[in-house]
């Protein structure tokens, strides 16, 4: 099968620099990445595809014999690193992802952090589990502990998630001696090499059962349910996800259990709107208050809050409660409350409230007449942005 341009693979131009390669093969990997994609088979090609287009166009030495020589440059160097043959294997594509994705953020382990390198016994992973949090404004601002009930694989309490009857239903395997790998000597060109791999007899454990746990099967793990509480920092938004290492579905017999994945929902605030760090509240304040200022309280994700209106407000005026907002994920900073006044104009009047305003509206202060110091429009939209 011809190989695909690695340009074409991550969608990048040729003239593409490292920081635009990473971030479109970010991209990829999130997309085509294996615990979002389970038992497909194409989108695992195309996240092992993308893999390797990134080892190379990532590797400046690499991507010059690449742009010169096309796919045959890398097939054939010394110490080619296994992407001109049978493609890269999984255990070398996470272990890139530290790079990819950067240490540090709450989100660490999201991307296969439980995985174990091949060699040796061979423990099976447990697969990973989804669940929704669902949160509201004032969780998502404080953080929030949550105890949820998970439906999963648990090790079964009979046999400690051994799979076997009791201690002497074990037997070592005969094929591999108990070391769960069996060795392959074969001629090549080259000379002999000799190759490890997991054992077929016992699958890499070591020993094989000879009678199964009877609650069990012999799988070791059976439906159950565990309350799990999740630590959810302050800061999170709609889509994010968070993962918890271990908290997955069990494995069988000894073998590491899978991520618990957490998708963030975001539950709508009444008054209160969200825009990233800030938080927008619109207030009306009819004319005669504008005019004659006043004070009212506000909504806040701490509480009400009372604020003065100043004497002439005009309407479109953005107020800004300091660190009123959101805080940033691992981070001090918190964002503003604004408050967009919006003059509110009676909409029906009685026969007094009539006769009133219209001793009122040939009077001179009612002439609209904005002076230089007003805020066009624009200039407030631009101090809002800021
Ligand atoms: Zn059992
Ligand atoms: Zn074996």
């Amino acid at each position: 099968m011809a190989k695909r341009d690695y340009y074409d693979i991550l969608g990048v131009a040729k003239g593409a620099d490292a920081d635009e390669i990473k971030k479109a093969y970010r991209k990829m990997a999130i997309k085509y990445h294996p615990d979002k994609n389970q038992g497909d088979k194409a989108a695992e090609e195309k996240f092992k595809e993308a893999a390797e287009a990134y080892e190379v166009l990532s590797n400046a030495d690499k991507r010059q014999r690449y742009d010169q020589f096309g796919h045959a440059a890398n097939a054939h160097s010394a110490n080619g690193g296994g992407y001109g043959g049978g493609g890269m294997n999984m255990d070398d594509i996470f272990s890139q992802f530290g790079d990819i994705f950067g240490g540090g953020s709450p989100f660490e382990g999201f991307f296969g952090g439980g995985r174990q390198s091949g060699g040796g016994a061979r423990r099976v992973k447990g697969s990973n589990l989804r669940i929704k949090v669902r949160l509201t404004l004032e969780e998502i601002a404080n953080g929030a502990e949550k105890k949820i009930k998970v439906n999963k694989q648990i090790l079964c309490n009979t046999c400690d998630g051994t799979g076997a009857k009791d201690r002497s239903s074990f037997q070592t395997c005969k094929t591999c001696g108990g070391s769960g790998a069996v060795r392959r000597v074969t001629n090549t060109i080259l000379g002999q090499m000799q190759t490890t791999s997991t054992c077929p007899t016992c699958n890499g454990e070591g020993s094989t059962i000879l009678s199964k746990c009877t609650v069990c099967h012999g799988d070791g793990v059976v439906r159950g349910e565990e309350t799990i509480s999740i630590n959810i920092p302050a800061g999170v938004s709609e889509g994010m996800q968070l993962s918890m290492s271990g908290k997955g579905n069990a494995a069988p017999r000894g073998g590491v259990p899978g991520d618990l994945i957490i998708l963030i929902e975001e539950i709508p605030h009444e008054t209160l709107k969200r825009d990233g760090n800030n938080v927008i509240y619109d207030l009306h304040v009819n004319f005669v208050d504008a005019a004659l200022g006043t004070s009212v309280e506000v909504p806040t994700i701490d509480g009400k809050v009372k604020i003065k209106i100043d004497p002439g407000t005009q309407g479109g005026k953005i107020l800004r409660l300091k660190s009123k907002g959101v805080p940033e994920v691992n981070s001090y900073h918190r964002g503003d409350q604004l408050i967009h006044i919006n003059i509110w104009t009676p909409k029906a009047l009685s026969h007094e409230e009539r006769e009133l305003l219209e001793k009122l509206q040939s009077s001179p202060n009612f002439k609209p007449n904005p002076g230089k110091n007003e805020k066009s429009f624009f200039e407030r939209m631009k101090e809002y942005f800021e």
